[in-house]
């Protein structure tokens, strides 16, 4: 028996506590550590202490995504537990330096409609959140690879590279139990965001982040997982029950993006308007909103549902 002991971390951010896992087998390791806040770095202590773990005893830090308030502290946990290894995935590590920060997302998002003024408010507000992580060296780390086994005294976890919620997206399969560690992939009362990203192959273009995360979502469930461990919130065990309401959900918002296309054709900005009228102004929900809206036009895009054009720049979707 593996022994995976969820611990939930405080973040500064709108989604509230994330989970991290301790797995208490040699060599002992951390799915995650949590945003880089003295909060947060205070309660990982104290939960890891409660379960006779101290920061030295670490020896494996493995990041399931390099968003801020998975891996922030992952960097201050190495340093202090001297010789921990930490694996991330190599189509992650872009995220690692800033997401708005870099020149490719300027250009990503200016092409989807956002203004100027609005996109230097999204790099402003990016700056305070990109404080909350160190970002790692050049071999600072190692790489996850999809099937690779992370070994333990009592067994192995596989690695499963899910793309979709972020291009080096992993999630952990213990196949003995069936059991999922899957960070933002499957989170039991939100439909994770599909964040846009510049592909990790191709940075001028975005990465497909919906069409990769239906197929990572299929690629989970063909694991018939009886429990699953997400990054916020309660695990799940029903991941079928979940599944089909992603689904329905995906489909339904498909329908409401491409009925809200003006026949004048409608950029990304503008559909992400109208999708979240009511919580569109407010900072962080501005970038996961734009995010979802490009998303679901990409799809309907490549389903053949919507065509797109580049008119001064900025690309215009219009209904077939
Ligand atoms: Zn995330
Ligand atoms: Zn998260």
């Amino acid at each position: 028996m593996m022994n995976i002991i969820p611990i939930s971390i405080p973040t500064p951010f709108y989604v509230g506590d994330v989970n991290i896992y301790l797995i208490k087998e040699d060599p002992i390791t951390l799915i995650d550590v949590g945003p880089k806040t003295d909060t947060a770095a205070k309660a990982l202590r104290e939960k890891l202490a409660r379960n006779g773990v101290q920061f030295s005893d670490i020896r494996r830090i493995v990041l399931t995504h390099a968003h801020e308030d998975h891996c922030g502290l992952a960097k201050r946990v190495r340093d202090e537990a001297k010789d921990a290894q930490i694996l991330v995935h190599d189509w992650e590590t872009g995220h690692l330096f800033g997401r708005l920060a870099q020149e490719n997302n300027k250009r990503l998002l200016l092409r989807s409609g956002v203004p100027n003024a609005v996109f230097e408010q999204m790099r402003a507000l990016y700056g305070e959140i990109s404080l909350l992580t160190d970002s790692l060296e050049d071999g600072g780390f190692n790489l996850l690879e999809d099937e690779m086994e992370l070994e333990f005294a009592g067994g192995s976890l596989k690695v499963l590279h899910t793309p979709g919620h972020t291009p080096g997206s992993c999630s952990f399969v213990r196949e003995a139990n069936r059991t999922l560690i899957c960070g933002d992939c499957v989170l039991k009362r939100i439909t994770p965001n599909p964040i846009v990203s510049p592909d990790p192959i191709d940075p001028n273009k975005r990465f497909p982040s919906l069409a990769e995360y239906l197929v990572s979502l299929a690629k989970l469930r063909s694991y018939s997982p009886t429990l699953a461990y997400g990054g916020h919130g309660e695990s799940v065990t029903d991941f079928d029950e979940i599944f089909n309401r992603y689904v329905r959900a995906i489909d339904e918002r498909q329908r409401r993006v491409i009925s809200i296309v003006l026949n004048r054709g409608s950029t990304a900005f503008e559909i992400a308007q109208v999708l979240f009228s009511r919580s569109f102004d407010t900072d962080v929900h501005r970038f996961l909103a734009i995010s979802e809206a490009i998303a679901h036009l990409d799809y309907a895009e490549t389903g053949g549902k919507l065509t797109v054009e580049l008119k001064d720049g900025v690309e215009v979707y219009r209904k077939q």
